[in-house]
């Protein structure tokens, strides 16, 4: 299954107000770039033309949205937006209570601490770095169980983001489920390149953890895309519609965690959602501590109007279908003009794999951290480092963690950017393909402890 697309789309906006943007040269580029330490997270924005870093916190809010920021009711305790925002919690997702937090790294957070003990098991397809953090430095020990397709670029398979439930069966085996608190399942697996979970692999998955009490905490981040793609791709879905579909999914699951920065379609906020009254309540109370009162978590009344109107937005069928149609739009391009990049093509971006791409280098030269500086030196687009950067260190051994997957990341904003920006994004991109052997890797000169992708500094070798 390869991009299966084969209806156009258009955007279902029109454009309000514009952004103006920033031309650069190359020599203005090729001296910013080396200040940054060939780090795109320490360039200034003002010196990026196309931002495609990330889709996190980089939507474009509708009309609607920014109507509703001055419907902002700034009470420090029981804001008339926290109970907007909890019935489009429990009207969309079915969950019965919600703690807002700052954004998702604030739920995790909290989700870490209350559920779970030193030593815990916390088994997840595919790690994330801020929830796998969390996870650690409440002493817990995060297990991979997605499909091995998943580190594979180029397996075809439709639902990469599916769980192994052999590999979950031996980690019960082996721990004991006592030692398994929960299952942290990623909807639309972001460190596998935006790969969907289907419907069916989390129905067996919830089958065979119920059988043993063990929890599933959803990563819901992007459960709206995820939602997608079970209706393109999983037999008996094709008449549903998003709505209904992300719905099942979360009854799946006993709780989530949420970056409203992605498919809620605002520029901050996150919560945590869950069904069990205990945890919700020991969670509210761990609220106060990190976040603020429990009825704000860190957001301003305002931020938590926005998300509840961009969640029910999320889930128009509309926004979806351009939403994804645009990043397989430049999947198909790169894909045309043999960049190899990982299918299939995911849901909030494409990734090149940058070890094809640069196959002269080798994993300890940071041949994603190379391109993704190169990209930016040769048009001003921004990209990032999915690779041996992200996945840091191992807790113990102190060594890298040498992931399979050595991807540089596109994301695409939300509603941001237009299809004429994509053509200029993969030209570039062809471009640095046709000069690829001239690129020698680098070498990291600095490396702070934690999340170093973030802030890490290189020099050219
Ligand atoms: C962004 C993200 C998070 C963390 O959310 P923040 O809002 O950035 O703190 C967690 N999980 C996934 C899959 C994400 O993409």
């Amino acid at each position: 299954m390869e991009i299966n697309s084969n209806h156009s789309w258009a955007e279902p906006f029109k454009i309000k107000m514009v952004e103006l943007l920033n031309m650069t040269t190359p020599a203005q580029r090729k001296k910013k770039i080396k200040e940054a330490g060939y780090n795109t997270f320490l360039l200034r924005s003002r010196d990026v033309y196309i931002d495609l870093l990330t889709d996190s916190g980089t939507n474009a809010m509708s009309d609607r949205q920014w109507a509703g920021l001055m419907l902002g009711d700034e009470a420090y305790a029981g804001s008339e937006n926290f109970y907007h925002l909890e019935s489009a919690v429990r009207e969309c997702y079915g969950y019965k209570y919600v703690v807002p937090t700052h954004q998702g790294r604030g739920a995790e957070n909290l989700l870490s601490k209350i559920l779970i003990k030193p030593g815990d098991i916390i088994p997840g397809n595919m790690y994330f770095t801020t929830t796998r953090l969390h996870q650690e430095l409440a002493g817990g020990i995060f297990h991979d169980i997605i499909i091995d397709e998943a580190h594979d670029s180029q397996n075809p398979h439709p639902f990469k983001g599916n769980v192994d439930l052999n590999k979950v069966e031996a980690l019960i085996k082996k721990f004991g489920p006592e030692k398994i608190p929960y299952l942290c399942i990623a909807t639309t697996v972001n460190m596998a390149g935006g790969q969907p979970i289907s419907l069916k692999n989390l129905k067996d998955l919830r089958k065979l953890t119920q059988k043993y009490g063990i929890k599933i905490i959803l990563d819901m981040t992007r459960v709206a895309e995820n939602a997608w793609f079970i209706k393109q791709r999983e037999p008996g879905y094709k008449n549903k519609n998003i709505a209904q579909i992300v719905k099942e999914i979360c009854n799946l699951t006993d709780g989530a965690t949420m970056s409203a920065k992605k498919d809620a379609l605002v520029n901050i906020g996150g919560f945590l959602a869950l069904n069990d009254k205990k945890l919700y309540e020991e969670s509210s109370n761990l609220c106060v501590v990190y976040e603020g009162l429990h009825t704000y978590g860190g957001l301003a009344g305002r931020d938590m109007e926005a998300i509840a109107i961009g969640i029910r937005e999320s889930l128009s069928d509309d926004h979806m279908d351009a939403r994804i149609g645009q990043v397989l739009y430049l999947g198909n391009k790169l894909r045309k003009a043999n960049v190899p990049i990982v299918r299939p093509v995911g849901g909030h971006g494409v990734f090149i794999d940058a070890r094809k791409f640069l196959s002269h280098l080798k994993q300890t030269q940071f041949p994603a951290q190379t391109l993704a500086a190169e990209i930016y030196e040769d048009s001003g687009v921004r990209t990032m480092e999915r690779g041996i950067v992200s996945a840091g260190r191992d807790a113990e051994t102190g060594e890298h963690h040498y992931p399979k997957l050595e991807l540089v990341r596109i994301t695409i904003p939300r509603r941001v950017y237009t299809q004429a920006h994509m053509d200029v994004v993969a030209e570039s991109i062809e471009n640095v393909y046709r000069n690829r052997r001239k690129f020698k890797g680098l070498k990291m000169i600095y490396e702070p402890r934690y999340l170093r992708f973030f802030q890490a500094r290189f020099k050219k070798l």
